[in-house]
């Protein structure tokens, strides 16, 4: 065994990250690193080579095993467990392995040996201890439970996203958690996917300590010495299968109103798992897990889901880099521009907000407060997110901006007028940036004296939720600007989409037929309820009615009149009904009325009796939007592939769980897709047309 000095120590003091003193490295791996410090206690750190972030791969789990033999062999007085990267803990299972596999078998195979390491690890006789900094999630949360300690760093976050994925934990997870803290807590984390910050976590008896990283050597001492002891809260109730069964069915009935098991199979494989075997029997329970997450991984959920991370990723990478902005203006304290101003503040930016209406700024800056409520853990964080937020009625921001964001009326002549007066007033390397959902970006240019920074900038509704916005180039435009504003997206957590100018964008533009072909369902006598449920059984978040509401009605006639009047497609006229409900401010449920009528929670009422929606309908509601999807590719408003995928589940919710639209298409096949459009033509007129561009597409 070669006995190097320190290097793992040095490295990990470059990070910040305590150590011990004098610790002496092992063994190394490509991956890890195995040392022991002058309490004898050994060090074992993760630093995956080549990647930013920790994930769990085969081989990474190989090299565990290697050094867990060392350490079995070593005999120290206690093991740590910790990540040599200042950024996290390890995120997870490495995603990569995991795409197209499709032979159960094999994955139950590939699962079983890894279980055998971390079962090893659990085994060790020695206490060990998980030190956790930043995120702990899936694969990695699985590993830190298989130590007898768990100790926070400040900040660390824990979770199981994987239901996310259409999967559930896989590792050990679905009967270390509830065998350590109250399984229904445990079933809950592991059923929405949702993290908990490390106050919580000590709260739920996952960490037996939370603490500053200063004091982590300390820590570790006091747990392996006996004077920490660990938490463990036990099964209670859960041991008994009637109680099992009575939450069970209650965790079912959420479910799937979450997301129905036809589509989401794997919370209710969750469920079942910890129903059928959540007494405590270890073994049965692990053989189950494999058994059931092998099947999931290898099922088309999983698979498209898998698809859908990837595209995630795809458009993340166009957002790297950095932007130079760090001072934002925003003009126009609506719906968009105050929430947009909000956001950014949460985010970190400096940013002031200037409206005609004072009672729009005031009401903008309430609701930041809520937002930051919500969103923001700390009181600290809370109050320099309210202090980054300036409400500036006069507008003087404009001249110490790095960026102005324009969000006021969708008219182009207010829109002018805005830019008229902010132009001058700007930093000269400055960018302007306009939210417009549709107009063209050519009707705004002539207001400017610099074309080549002003850019599209199309963030969605509510901003904190919808993830993508469309960063909209025109001809004239440079691609310097383009570059900072996808960096300005990553930088406050968002997808940035590179699209082209032309009436409604993409998203806009794709979702213009659905909602329209909704309107003339609507006029044929057809119920909203049975419309919109026809979309949802299709998997959309919500159906086109509801979406129009949500959206406002006004806003909808807009980007409806700019499409008609811009592109050479066959949009359905604008109903006359739309008109006068838009004249008589019943603009949907920002008004409390619209296409349905909104409680006090702003939730629509709706009448539950409805006919049962068919195929038929379905078709004639989705095949528009794929079809024009078709047009936008063909049209250069998006140059690829991944980026429509992307941006159309990110921006309109289009049904994850098939991968996007294409994906979908080619797993109907195209040919099905394209004779069902010209039936829909034959049937209902030119606007179902298929595309030229469905012939080009590939069939895989
Ligand atoms: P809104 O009506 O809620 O807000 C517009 C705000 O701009 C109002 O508070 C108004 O007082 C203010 N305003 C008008 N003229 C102004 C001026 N000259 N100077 C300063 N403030 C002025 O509208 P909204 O829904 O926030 O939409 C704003 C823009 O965002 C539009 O271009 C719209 O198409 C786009 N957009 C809207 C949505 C949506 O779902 N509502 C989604 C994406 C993009």
């Amino acid at each position: 065994m070669s006995v190097e000095t320190i290097s793992a120590g040095k490295h990990l003091d470059r990070n910040r990250l305590a150590l011990g003193s004098d610790a002496q490295e092992i063994a190394k791996t490509e991956h890890w690193s195995l040392s022991r410090d002058a309490d004898a206690i050994a060090w074992l750190v993760l630093d995956r080579a080549g990647e930013s972030t920790n994930t769990l791969s085969e081989t990474v789990m190989a090299e565990l095993e290697t050094l867990l033999e060392k350490v079995e062999a070593l005999q120290p007085a206690g093991l740590v467990l910790r990540s040599g990267k200042a950024g996290g803990y390890i995120a997870g299972a490495d995603i990569r392995d995991f795409a197209g596999v499709s032979q159960s078998n094999e994955v139950e195979a590939r699962m079983t040996r890894a279980h055998a390491i971390v079962d090893r690890m659990a085994a060790l006789p020695m206490p060990s201890v998980a030190v956790v900094h930043g995120h702990c999630l899936g694969g990695g949360l699985e590993l830190a439970l298989a130590c007898r300690f768990r100790i926070a760093v400040e900040g660390a976050v824990f979770g199981f996203p994987e239901v996310l994925l259409g999967l559930h934990p896989g590792l050990g997870g679905t009967f270390r958690l509830p065998a350590l803290i109250d399984p229904v807590e445990a079933m809950k984390m592991m059923l929405t996917g949702k993290s908990v910050h490390a106050a919580k976590a000590r709260k739920l008896g996952l960490v037996d300590a939370v603490v500053e990283e200063r004091h982590v050597v300390n820590a570790v001492k006091a747990a392996i010495s006996g004077k920490l002891k660990p938490t463990k809260r036990g099964a209670g109730l859960s041991r008994f299968s009637f109680y099992r069964g009575f939450a069970a069915r209650k965790m079912r009935a959420m479910a799937a109103k979450r997301a129905p098991e036809k589509h989401y199979p794997a919370p209710h494989r969750l469920i079942d798992l910890w129903e059928d075997h959540g007494a405590g029997n270890k073994d049965e329970m692990q053989k189950e897990e494999i058994r059931s997450f092998a099947t999931l991984l290898t099922g088309e959920t999983a698979q498209n889901l898998i698809h859908v991370f990837f595209l995630r990723e795809a458009l993340k990478a166009g957002g790297k880099g950095d932007s130079g902005i760090a001072q934002v203006h925003v003009v126009g304290a609506g719906t968009m521009g105050g929430d947009i101003a909000a956001w950014c503040a949460a985010r970190g930016l400096r940013v002031t907000l200037s409206d005609l209406d004072e009672q729009a700024l005031a009401a903008a800056i309430g609701r930041a407060g809520r937002l930051f409520e919500k969103r923001l853990h700390s009181g600290i964080a809370r109050r320099d997110a309210s202090d980054r937020l300036i409400p500036d009625f006069a507008g003087d921001g404009v001249r110490q901006a790095d960026l102005v964001i324009e969000a006021v009326a969708e008219k182009a002549d207010v829109k002018r007028k805005v830019f008229e007066t902010v132009a001058p007033l700007m930093k000269k390397d400055a960018i302007l940036a306009t939210n417009t959902s549709s107009i063209p970006l050519n009707e705004l240019l002539t207001a400017v004296p610099f074309p080549e920074r002003l850019v599209g900038l199309h963030f969605f509704n509510p901003v904190a939720r919808m993830e993508l916005v469309e960063v909209v180039s025109h001809d004239g435009c440079s691609d310097a600007a383009l570059a900072r504003l996808a960096a300005f997206c990553g930088s406050i957590d968002r997808l940035p989409a590179a699209v082209k100018s032309s009436p409604g964008f993409l998203i806009n533009r794709v979702l213009t037929p659905y909602l329209t072909e909704a309107f003339v369902m609507l006029d044929e006598g057809m119920q909203k309820e049975a419309i919109d449920q026809s979309a949802v059984s299709f998997g959309m978040p919500m159906g086109p009615i509801e979406l129009a509401d949500r959206v406002g009605l006004d806003i909808c006639l807009e980007v409806a009149r700019t499409m008609r009047a811009g592109l050479d497609t066959s949009v359905p006229d604008v109903p006359g009904w739309l008109e006068s409900m838009v004249a008589e401010g019943h603009t949907g449920r920002k008004a409390g009325q619209g296409l349905y009528t909104y409680d006090r929670n702003g939730d629509p009422v709706k009448n539950t009796k409805h006919p049962v929606p068919d195929g038929a309908m379905t078709d004639r509601l989705i095949l528009p939007m794929l079809n024009t999807c078709m047009t936008c590719l063909r049209e250069g408003v998006v140059t690829d592939e991944k980026t429509l995928e992307g941006a159309m589940i990110f921006a309109t919710g289009f049904a994850p769980f098939r991968g996007g639209p294409l994906r979908y298409a080619r797993a109907r096949g195209i040919e099905d897709i394209v004779n069902a459009l010209e039936r829909l033509q034959a049937q209902h007129g030119d606007r179902f047309n298929p595309d030229p561009h469905w012939r080009k597409l590939s069939p895989i």
